[in-house]
């Protein structure tokens, strides 16, 4: 589980997250909405360890969360973020060796095969089984947020972070990336945070809708006010709400 305890961001005297307080049951698939700016990169940041609370504290199964991201976090932004130098085995395997061993150390004879058996195992279950060989430079852009996407869970974490993950594709490419993450998360059972602007993707992918907003503006000084909770919506206990 993740509990985020009296959370402030303050960027300077900007306030940006304004005393978040929240618990995330592992397992479970929360996707976070809310209007351009008003701190959903930032609240995946703190998840990630990319970004520091300037007040307040972030807690996974009880333990303060280390600062820097580490094999327990996976993270796919909006734009693929995979190694163009490396092809589709190599890109997973690379983030399997990491998932291995906190300094990516190589595997080397059956613990390196035992890896290749991982890797290829997760690769085909995006369905890049026929690209497995080649370079992110000749894959489509669904293709190498497939990749992006295996490469976080090859780390196998506890907790995948999403930031638009599929924002820059077609509806068609969406609605199969909508089809794989599914069943993906359901069988590896681990914790999703993922911010869309998309509502439909928010209330059809997540077992809870966090909506933040900036409820309150000071025109005086508009960074007085940061980002709180306007609606938090279990989709396990409240039903499913039409869209
Ligand atoms: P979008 O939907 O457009 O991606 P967002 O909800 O993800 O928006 P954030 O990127 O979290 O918004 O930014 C929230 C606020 O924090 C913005 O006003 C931004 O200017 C500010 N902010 C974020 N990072 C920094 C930083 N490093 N320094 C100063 N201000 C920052
Ligand atoms: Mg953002």
């Amino acid at each position: 589980a993740i509990s985020v305890r009296g959370v402030w961001v303050e960027f300077g005297d900007q306030i940006v997250i304004e005393n978040l307080n929240l618990d995330i049951a592992s397992g479970s698939f929360v996707s976070v909405v809310g209007p351009s700016g008003c701190g959903k990169s930032t609240f995946l940041r703190l998840v990630l360890g990319q970004d520091r609370p300037t007040r307040g504290a972030l807690l996974l199964d009880g333990r303060p969360l280390p600062d820097e991201p580490d094999a327990d976090r996976g993270v796919v932004f909006q734009r693929y973020s995979v190694f163009p130098h490396l092809t589709v085995l190599g890109n997973v395997l690379a983030a399997y060796e990491l998932g291995q061993s906190r300094f990516a150390a190589r595997l080397f004879g059956a613990k390196r095969r035992a890896a290749i058996e991982q890797a290829d195992e997760l690769i085909a279950s995006v369905g890049l089984a026929p690209h497995r060989a080649k370079y992110p430079s000749a894959l489509s852009g669904g293709m190498q947020q497939r990749l992006a996407i295996a490469q976080a869970l090859a780390k196998n974490p506890k907790v995948l972070l999403l930031d638009e993950p599929f924002g820059a594709l077609d509806p068609g490419t969406r609605a199969q990336m909508h089809a794989l993450l599914k069943p993906l998360w359901a069988r590896l059972g681990m914790t999703v945070i993922m911010v869309t602007h998309d509502l439909k993707e928010a209330f059809g992918l997540g077992t809870r809708v966090i909506a933040f907003d900036k409820t309150r503006h000071d025109p005086q000084a508009p960074g007085r006010f940061g980002a709180r909770v306007t609606y938090d919506l279990d989709l396990t206990r409240d039903g499913p709400v039409p869209v």
